[in-house]
């Protein structure tokens, strides 16, 4: 495995026998990363096996892939972690995906949207607590029309000129991106979420096409925006194969930015006896895409954290560079329930900072207040 590795560091690319063959390695519950960073509070239970035996890193063929790919992540953007301040401006959405715990069909849910005023409220401390990128995030809500979006969009870039502004609010047609983008929009999240047209028909219904997501993805690439795209990890029906097609696909694509997450579970969702994503499948794809992708921004996401305690510490050391606290207003962030037991919801932006300050310090990097774009170049 360790050639395999190699090969791919070097060649920033491998075949596909021997993607698939790195794709499927045994998993362990916990993969042994390194010790250097656990805390002693740490449940005995939470910790990796052998994570003191740094000596057989190289043995190990997750330890020795993560070290390969901090390496390279170190190469690229040094120790530097940059923050995004994520916004959930609404929880409606008009989209029935079977995974998701805001889905048009969750009748449970309690459903908001914050005014312009308490968006800008969000942007404005968050600001002051050093963030240079914000992600205004929802679900596809017909109510929040492009006039409303380009006015929010250029008023957040008036207040912050020195900000880069993301959106993630899902199909669009290319006349609304194109009017986000000329109200100053400059980033744009959107997950293909699986390659394969028979996964993709297995996550969403019949009204949703895969060629139609891709179709969004090529038309905001060539408008201009720094484009992010990614996968859940350990979707119902994702087998090694259809993850060798996002890589092939992520690899035509060519995102700035490559959000992937494990995939968890929601209660009122048709999917709500299937089961969580693994952890150490999700950071040894992290660690793959930091290799195929030097350049990429990769967060360590939020399901990363809510799946395991140091989920996101463990995803920087595997080779992610960013990540995406929550600025919404608290008393609306349980409502924003992609899947259940989310972490962070309860915490005032300041805390939140504060704790991954510490941990980001704790795991060996840094944050960092800038906007944090893409660096294509070393
Ligand atoms: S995944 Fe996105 S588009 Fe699909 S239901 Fe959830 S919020 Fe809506």
């Amino acid at each position: 495995m360790q050639k395999l590795i190699d090969e791919l560091e070097k060649n920033k690319d491998l075949s596909d026998e021997g993607l698939l063959a790195l794709i499927g390695m045994p998993l362990t519950d916990i993969p042994n990363i390194g010790a250097a960073f656990w805390p002693g509070s740490l449940r005995a239970s939470d910790k990796p096996p052998h994570s003191d035996v740094d000596r057989h890193a190289d043995a190990d063929p997750d330890r020795y892939l993560a070290k390969r790919a901090d390496t390279v992540r170190r190469a690229h953007y040094g120790t530097n972690v940059y923050v995004r301040g994520l916004i959930e401006f609404t929880n409606h959405c008009k989209n029935n995906c079977y995974y998701c715990g805001i889905r048009r069909g969750n009748g449970s849910l309690t459903r908001y949207r914050l005014t312009k005023e308490e968006i800008l409220s969000c942007t404005a401390a968050g600001f002051k607590l050093g963030f240079r990128t914000f992600v205004l995030q929802g679900g596809e809500d017909p109510y929040f029309t492009d006039t409303y979006i380009c006015d929010i969009v250029s008023s957040i870039k008036e207040q912050h000129p020195d900000c880069a502004l993301t959106l993630s609010i899902g199909e669009k047609d290319r006349a609304s991106y194109q009017a986000f983008f000329d109200a100053g929009a400059d980033r744009y999240l959107l997950r293909h979420e699986t390659a394969d047209d028979t996964h993709y028909a297995r996550l969403h219904p019949p009204e949703m096409s895969l060629k139609n997501r891709m179709r969004c993805l090529y038309d905001l690439k060539e408008i201009g925006y720094q484009v992010g795209s990614g996968i859940m990890v350990g979707s119902p029906g994702q087998t090694p194969e259809t993850i060798l097609s996002d890589l092939r696909f992520l690899q035509k694509l060519d995102p700035d930015m490559i959000g992937i997450g494990p995939y968890l579970t929601h209660n009122n969702t048709p999917f709500a006896n299937e089961k969580n994503g693994s952890l150490a499948l999700t950071l040894r794809l992290l660690s793959l895409l930091r290799l195929l992708f030097p350049h990429a921004l990769l967060p360590a996401t939020t399901a990363l954290g809510t799946i395991h305690p140091l989920g996101r510490e463990m995803g920087l050391k595997c080779g992610a560079n960013v990540l995406m606290p929550n600025l919404s207003p608290v008393d609306v962030r349980r409502l924003y329930a992609l899947y259940e037991n989310k972490i962070c919801t309860g915490d005032e932006s300041a805390q939140c900072r504060d704790c991954l300050e510490t941990r980001v310090s704790s795991a060996g990097y840094q944050i960092v207040t800038a906007r944090g774009d893409v660096k294509r170049k070393i």
